[in-house]
């Protein structure tokens, strides 16, 4: 309900049309970096629809609003973040700021919100680097935001590397140390190195390309490492993580999990939940904005993408079998923050306890690190080979 309430919020959004008395007024802008993309967003009491244009004479761009003035209290010199270097009001337009790019830009996506938890109608706007062809051609003419098709991924620009993007995510770091192992160790330590492993082996294949989410004992959030994946544009995205359970020094396997908003069992759900803590300092307006964006996603792209998820969870799952111990019922799901992802088949492995001794030694040693990350990329070879 919720969410066929928010599709029809942003359909009606996309719909209406400022046609109210008073010219429409942004009052509110805000321009951040999120994770490899440049991020504005205009607030205002309606829906805005604004122009965006390539300055003549400087690399920049021009934003005007179609039907309103920005009426900033605000003072927009010093803002700057990521390709944006700065931002100021057009001289004698009021409709109108300027944006001042480091490099070339395009519109990766540009879509509305509607109200919700105190802030109004938004407009946001995320732009890429570009280099000067593509900047040239994303603006050879104005674009109208929102865009009409803004939830479509963009197109393969020319010479970019063919190859499939494996986004691996290693689990935790920082001040998130994770799960505590029998011996004391630390299991952000144990998924960076894990996670190395596989990109190593992913990489000296040839045949992918690998991203890290992190590649150093880094706090990142758990919607940042989503972001970065869907940015990129990721083609698999694997989470890396291990258990521990203090009052039970048996337990050992590892296990392979996908989303579902269900739990397939209590100890599932329990997982996700400890998991998903690694996030109590995210920024909760950014999330808020990150949920609606995902809501409508997840309607548009979800079945394709679950059904995905669940082949590459059930491959792994056996080419782990065939090398590590498993948890019985080793293939599980629960609502997990990081596999949240609606258009990137995804994956979390759970590559054993850690408060179980033998699996401590196994895991954190180099023949054991080399045997998960073989029954990895075999599996990933599968999925990406099969139909
Ligand atoms: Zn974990």
């Amino acid at each position: 309900m919720r969410l066929i309430s928010k599709v029809f919020l942003f359909l009606l959004g996309l719909l209406s049309i400022p046609a109210w008395g008073q010219p429409l007024r942004v009052d509110r802008l805000s321009l951040s970096l999120n994770a490899g993309f440049t991020r504005l967003v205009l607030e205002a009491d309606r829906p805005i629809t604004a122009e965006i244009s390539s300055q003549i004479n400087s690399l920049g761009l021009n934003l005007r609003l179609l039907d309103g003035q920005f009426t900033l209290s605000q003072s927009l010199t010093g803002e700057a973040s990521g390709v944006v270097t700065g931002l100021r009001p057009a001289l004698g337009q009021p409709d109108t700021i300027s944006l001042q790019l480091l490099d070339g830009a395009m519109i990766d996506r540009a879509f509305q919100l509607p109200p919700q938890g105190g802030r109004g109608h938004r407009l946001v706007i995320d732009l890429l680097p570009a280099d000067p062809a593509a900047f040239l051609e994303a603006f050879a003419a104005p674009v109208k935001l929102p865009l009409a098709a803004p939830l479509q991924p963009a197109a393969t620009p020319p010479g970019r590397d063919p190859r499939r993007l494996i986004v691996l995510d290693p689990g935790h770091g920082g001040h998130d140390p994770g799960a505590i192992s029998a011996s004391g160790r630390y299991e952000k330590e144990l998924t960076l190195a894990v996670g190395r492993a596989i990109a190593a082996r992913l990489r000296a294949s040839g045949r992918y390309r690998v991203l890290l989410t992190r590649d150093k004992d880094v706090a990142v959030k758990l919607l940042d490492r989503v972001k970065l994946a869907r940015n990129r544009e990721a083609d698999l995205f694997l989470s890396i993580h291990a258990d521990s359970l203090a009052a039970d020094r048996a337990t050992r396997g590892a296990s392979v999990y996908t989303r579902a908003e269900d739990a397939s069992d209590r100890d599932a759900e329990a997982l996700a939940l400890r998991e998903n803590k690694a996030d109590q300092l995210a920024d909760t307006a950014q999330e808020q904005e990150l949920d609606d964006v995902l809501a409508i996603l997840v309607d548009l792209a979800s079945r394709d993408t679950k059904r995905l998820s669940g082949r590459f969870a059930g491959l792994l799952t056996a080419s782990l079998s065939e090398r590590i111990p498993l948890r019985r019922n080793a293939l599980r799901a629960a609502n997990f923050k990081v596999l949240g992802a609606p258009d990137i088949p995804s994956a979390l492995l759970e590559l054993g306890y850690i408060s179980n001794p033998t699996e401590e030694a196994l895991l954190f040693s180099e023949a054991g690190r080399n045997q998960l990350a073989e029954a990895v990329v075999a599996a990933i070879d599968r999925f990406f080979d099969g139909p």
